[in-house]
């Protein structure tokens, strides 16, 4: 299948659609998922157009890989969860939603499960805070 331009991501990362965004360098861009998991759970994405992890350029993987360890950095130090979940999905049947390649990062805890995938949408002003948070804590790693 070819990458889709007009997927909701493509758009974020143009400018095209708002998104929380929580951190940005020249290879990727970070924000928090709008149905999310748990408190803090956030998305990273290749600015580069490829559709799922086979599609992505060598020469993007370690700056995506890097990229996750340091939002994951934040969003722990923001949150202090019990632990951190990364996921990956590749195809529909895979549960892939939206077509341009992203790492989940989910805050979890010993006492409670997380949330659906893709269930409850979030108040904006609870994800801002939440933005603002990982954000700061960023600042300070
Ligand atoms: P996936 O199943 O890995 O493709 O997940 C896509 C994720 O993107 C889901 O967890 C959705 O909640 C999330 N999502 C969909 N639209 C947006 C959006 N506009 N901004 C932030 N997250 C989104």
């Amino acid at each position: 299948m070819a990458y889709d331009t007009q997927n909701i991501f493509a758009k974020i990362l143009r400018g095209e659609a708002e998104a929380y965004t929580v951190y940005e360098n020249d290879d990727c861009l970070a924000f928090l998922d709008v149905m999310p998991q748990a408190d803090g759970h956030t998305l990273v994405l290749p600015r580069s157009p490829a559709e799922n992890l086979f599609e992505l350029e060598d020469r993007h993987l370690a700056g995506l890989l890097r990229t996750v360890q340091h939002v994951a950095r934040g969003v722990r130090k923001a949150f202090n969860p019990d632990g951190i979940k990364l996921m990956q999905f590749n195809g529909e049947a895979a549960g892939q939603t939206v077509f341009h390649l992203h790492v989940h990062i989910v805050p979890c805890y010993r006492d409670r499960p997380s949330r659906g995938h893709g269930r409850d949408m979030a108040q904006a002003e609870v994800l801002e805070q939440h933005a603002e948070k990982i954000r700061t804590a960023l600042n300070q790693i």
